[in-house]
C-alpha cells in the first residue's frame, strides 16, 4: 500500500494498492494528462530524485521550491508571524532536511492553501508538523486524500489568527483563497511591506510575466477565461483590505510595492478585455 502522488500535477492520493487508475485533477478541464500519459511517484521516490530550495524574500517570509521542477512547479511560502508559522500552499517534495530547517525555525503552526492544485501532499506535511490545514469548504470535492487534520472554512473570510486572514475571492476555482497578513509593526515583511501589509496570491491572482501586473484565469495551461462578473468579484473580495507586497505562486512572481494599485488596474485591463472595451 502506499499514497501514490500525480507526476503532472502533484496530487497526492488516499493509501492504495495501485496507483490511480487516473487523476481527477489532471482529467478536469482545467489540467491536463502529458502526452506521455499518466504516471505516479511516491514521498519516498522524490526524496532520492529532488531536493527543495529556499529563497528568503525577507527574515519573516521564506519561499520554498523543489529541484529539480515536480509537477505544476510552484514554491509554497512560510510566514513566520507573530502568533506562530504559516505555511502557504504546498509543495509536494518533502525530505528530512526541509522537516529538520523549518523545526529549527519553530515548526509549522497552521497550513493554508489556495486552491486543489496545491494541495499536493498537504497530509504528510501536516503530520510531520502536527497542525491542521484550513481549506475552503466550496472545493471539498477535491480533497483525494481525506484527514481528520483538514479543517473546512466557510464564508468570505477566515482568521487563523490576528493579523493572518484567507480571503475568498473564488475564480480560478469556486473556494480560490488569497492570504493577508498584516502586522502592527512590520507588516509581515520585515523589509518589503514595511505596516503596509502583504497578500499571498497563489495563482488565485496570478502575477503576470512582466511582474506589473495580475491577470485572472480559470485555466491556465488551458487559456480558459473567467467571466467579468468573476473577477469583479475578486475586486470586491480584496476591497477592505490595504497591502502593497503580492507574492504569487512562483519564486521570481512577485509585485514589489503599490501591488493594491496594481490589482485593481488589472481587473479593469481585464474587464475591459473581455467585454470588448479596450479602447486599443
Ligand atoms: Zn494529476
Ligand atoms: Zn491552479
Amino acid at each position: 500500500m502506499a499514497h501514490f502522488i500525480c507526476t503532472a500535477c502533484g496530487m497526492q492520493y488516499a493509501e492504495s494498492e495501485k496507483p490511480p487508475a487516473q487523476c481527477a485533477i489532471c482529467e478536469e478541464e482545467r489540467q491536463y494528462v502529458p502526452p506521455r500519459g499518466q504516471s505516479w511517484t511516491t514521498l519516498d521516490a522524490l526524496a532520492q530524485s529532488h531536493t527543495n530550495t529556499w529563497r528568503e524574500y525577507d527574515a519573516g517570509l521564506l519561499g520554498i521550491g523543489s529541484t529539480p521542477h515536480f509537477a505544476i512547479g510552484q514554491r509554497a511560502l512560510l510566514l513566520r508571524t507573530d502568533k506562530g508559522n504559516v505555511l502557504w500552499d504546498c509543495i509536494a517534495t518533502l525530505d528530512a532536511a526541509t522537516v529538520t530547517a523549518i523545526k529549527g525555525l519553530g515548526g509549522i503552526q497552521a497550513i493554508a492553501i489556495s486552491h486543489p492544485h496545491f494541495y499536493t501532499t498537504m497530509v504528510e506535511w501536516a503530520q510531520r508538523f502536527d497542525c491542521r490545514i484550513h481549506l475552503n469548504a466550496a472545493d471539498k470535492a477535491w480533497i483525494m486524500r481525506p484527514d481528520p487534520a483538514i479543517s473546512l472554512w466557510e464564508g468570505d473570510t477566515f482568521k487563523l489568527w490576528h493579523g493572518v486572514t484567507l480571503i475568498r475571492c473564488g475564480g480560478h476555482f469556486e473556494g480560490g483563497t488569497v492570504l493577508h497578513w498584516q502586522e502592527k509593526k512590520n507588516g509581515g515583511a520585515n523589509g518589503r511591506g514595511q505596516g503596509k501589509g502583504i497578500v499571498c496570491s497563489g495563482d488565485t491572482l496570478t502575477v503576470a510575466t512582466d511582474r506589473k501586473w495580475l491577470s485572472f484565469m480559470r485555466s491556465y495551461p488551458n487559456f480558459i477565461p473567467l467571466s467579468a462578473r468573476e473577477v469583479g468579484h475578486i475586486g470586491r473580495a480584496m476591497a477592505p483590505f490595504s497591502f502593497d507586497v503580492l507574492y504569487g505562486h512562483y519564486f521570481d512572481r512577485v509585485i514589489a510595492k503599490e501591488a493594491k494599485a496594481v490589482l485593481e488596474k488589472s481587473i479593469a485591463r481585464y474587464v475591459a478585455a473581455v467585454e470588448g472595451k479596450r479602447g486599443y
